[in-house]
């Protein structure tokens, strides 16, 4: 739906740009912002609003005029804005300012974007000359001389002011009475001033105008009764220093007024070692003495002198200012001079104050009074001058101390219900507390027991309740605090204990334990003794012919004679057999002894007596004949025993070889 509006919207504008309708220099402006914030509902009507107006009612030059009061009352919210340029006001008719109109509801604006109405009022530009700068003239007002008084009828004191339209060439004139001010009077630095002014013009092309005149010339002389810096000329031994003056108005310096400042002095003669030409003193030991001449000016001295040339010829010394050292003030050696000039030939020197001596001569005056411990102290007097020294000596013996009754606060016994407190007495003259005297402060303290001992205490048992006693104070007597039952003890008193089950090597036994207070039992678990483990061997052997040998090994208990790990071997031993031999023809015939529990017999024989290649035959019988064999031949013979076990042929070993020879 919006996109057909908009659509519709460009139509009806494009119809207007095309020309159809003719508009003076106006651009219509569409506040696109105000249409992507309505609501879609409201856009549609607003939308239907809008192309209704525009493609039915296009503005012509008369009904935009008729827009503001025809649409009025009706509430627009999407002002379509067109441009007016504004016209400049004339002399005589007014003008407007460039505006928007909307070409919906007829309401103007100053803005483009349609957020600031005005009224038709507002966009006038009311009409009005265009006034040139004006001109003041104040030929009536000039002054001379001194005076400030306002010049006289028929000169006039007015001004009058003129100007012209810069449009139109209209001329305005206007003139008004003016007032006068003195600006300042006359002195050594500026001229009298007077001011003239008028500021009651009616017409607005007008402003305040004013004019100023010198009436006169500047004072021209200056009041030079002040000190400048310039000094116009220095002090003198003799003279003061002249200070050019100042005026005190304008601070001019005088080039020729000058004066001398009553606190100065002149700077008086300096005499030092300048000889003068006048001789003081005829010359001695080779020198000439004159008075000394002002190092500034001509003035000579006539006290102070100066020695002109060296005294070296000196014929007589003398020493003098010699001084012998005392207690306290130091020496003098001497100074050597000349006893005709006075010249020093050589300085002495400084002998060092000896200082006071003190031994024994004690003085009268006290240093220090004695105390508890020290003996006083008295000065000493000095062993050469006598004077009292800084030196002191103690004389006499210490007071001692006095232990009467003074309380020093240090306690030797805390006061108990049968007596007072017992402290050290301190000495009555300084802080020294004794060591042994003391006195009873106070009185007994009635809840300070001293000695407490314990009465009807009793120990709980497992079997009875305990008391933790009463304390009763042994000095006194009296209870000073009551015992409490002690409750019944977990702690029983256990005997050695029984076994009443003994351990063996496979089950745990139990002990017993019996209060011999109160008869409880307990009881503990021994722990099964585990086996003893030995190795074994046994061994048996049975049968006469067939000997077996049964070996077994195996762990026993040396405790309960319990096995384990039981192994058996059997080993079978058969007993040899012994042979008896028969010869035939071509044969010999092998008889064994029987032999009990076996299973057969192998006889070997060989024509050999190692038993080489010989030939080995199997019966079960105790007899039996070899056949087949050579004639007249030598056999030898073996025969042994055996017996099948465990499916396998155990033999016996073979009897001795014996031999037969065959018959033909
Ligand atoms: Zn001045
Ligand atoms: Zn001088
Ligand atoms: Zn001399
Ligand atoms: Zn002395
Ligand atoms: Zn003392
Ligand atoms: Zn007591
Ligand atoms: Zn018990
Ligand atoms: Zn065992």
């Amino acid at each position: 739906m919006r996109k057909k509006f908009k659509k519709m919207l460009g139509l009806s504008l494009s119809a207007l740009m095309m020309g159809s309708v003719a508009l003076p220099s106006a651009t219509y402006i569409v506040h696109a912002e105000s249409i992507s914030t309505k609501t879609p509902g409201s856009a549609i009507s607003n939308g239907n609003e809008i192309s209704t107006d525009s493609s039915t009612d296009v503005p012509s030059k008369d009904s935009n005029t008729n827009v503001g009061t025809d649409s009025g009352s009706e509430e627009c919210t999407n002002h379509v804005l067109k441009k007016v340029y504004g016209t400049p006001a004339s002399c005589t008719e007014e003008g407007t300012k460039t505006h928007y109109v909307c070409d919906v509801c007829g309401k103007l604006f100053l803005d483009e974007n349609g957020e600031n109405e005005v009224s038709e009022e507002e966009i006038k530009i009311p009409e009005a000359h265009e006034w040139n700068t004006p001109t003041y003239d104040w030929s009536g007002a000039e002054v001379t001389g001194d005076s400030t008084e306002l010049p006289s009828e028929p000169d006039g004191h007015t001004v009058t002011a003129k100007t012209t339209c810069k449009l139109c060439g209209e001329e305005l004139t206007e003139t008004e009475e003016f007032s006068t001010d003195t600006v300042h009077t006359a002195d050594c630095t500026k001229d009298p001033v007077v001011k003239r002014y008028a500021t009651d013009f009616v017409n607005s092309a007008f402003t305040n105008n004013s004019v100023t005149y010198n009436t006169g010339e500047t004072n021209e002389e200056h009041n030079f009764t002040e000190f400048s810096d310039q000094i116009a000329t220095p002090a003198t031994c003799t003279e003061k220093a002249q200070y050019y003056l100042k005026c005190s108005d304008c601070d001019v310096i005088s080039t020729n007024e000058t004066d001398e400042k009553e606190e100065d002095e002149p700077l008086g003669h300096s005499f030092t070692d300048k000889p003068s030409n006048v001789q003081a003193a005829a010359g001695t030991c080779g020198s000439n003495t004159y008075y000394v001449q002002c190092d500034r000016c001509d003035a000579v001295s006539d006290t102070k002198t100066v020695v002109v040339g060296e005294a070296t010829n000196h014929l007589n010394t003398v020493v003098i200012n010699q001084k012998d050292a005392t207690c306290t003030k130091p020496g003098y050696t001497g100074d050597t001079v000349c006893d005709q000039c006075g010249a020093l030939i050589k300085k002495g020197e400084e002998i060092p104050a000896t200082g006071h001596k003190t031994s024994n001569k004690v003085s009268d005056k006290i240093a220090k009074e004695a105390t508890c411990t020290t003996p006083a102290k008295y000065y000493l007097l000095c062993d050469t001058c006598n004077e009292v020294t800084e030196n002191t000596k103690e004389v006499g013996k210490p007071n001692g101390h006095s232990f009467t009754n003074k309380d020093s606060g240090k306690v030797k016994d805390e006061a108990t219900c049968t007596s007072p407190a017992i402290h050290y007495v301190q000495c009555d003259n300084c802080d020294e507390i004794s060591t042994d005297k003391t006195i009873e402060i106070g009185s007994t303290d009635a809840d300070n027991h001293g000695n407490i001992v314990l009465k009807n205490d009793k120990k709980a048992t497992c079997k009875d309740e305990g008391y933790t006693g009463d304390e009763y104070c042994e000095d006194c007597g009296k209870l000073v605090k009551t015992g409490t039952k002690i409750p019944v003890t977990n702690e029983h008193t256990w005997d050695a204990g029984k076994i009443t089950k003994a351990a063996t090597c496979t089950q745990a036994g139990e002990k017993t334990y019996t209060c011999s207070v109160c008869g409880a039992t307990k009881k503990e678990i021994i722990k099964k003794t585990e086996h003893k483990w030995a190795p074994r061997t046994e061994t048996k052997v049975s049968g006469k012919d067939v000997v077996t040998t049964t070996k077994k090994t195996y762990d026993q208990c040396s405790v309960c004679k319990s096995v384990r790990n039981m192994k058996t071997v059997n080993s079978v031993r058969i007993k040899t057999p012994s042979v008896t031999l028969k010869a035939g023809k071509k044969s010999f015939t092998a008889k064994t002894k029987k032999l009990s529990g076996i299973n057969g017999y192998q006889i070997r024989y060989s024509v050999k007596k190692n038993m080489k290649k010989s030939k080995t035959v199997t019966t079960k019988k105790t007899s039996k004949t070899v056949k087949k064999l050579i004639s007249k031949k030598k056999y030898y013979v073996q025969v042994r025993a055996y017996k099948t076990v465990n499916g396998k042929k155990v033999f016996s070993s073979w009897s001795k070889v014996k031999n037969i020879t065959t018959k033909k």
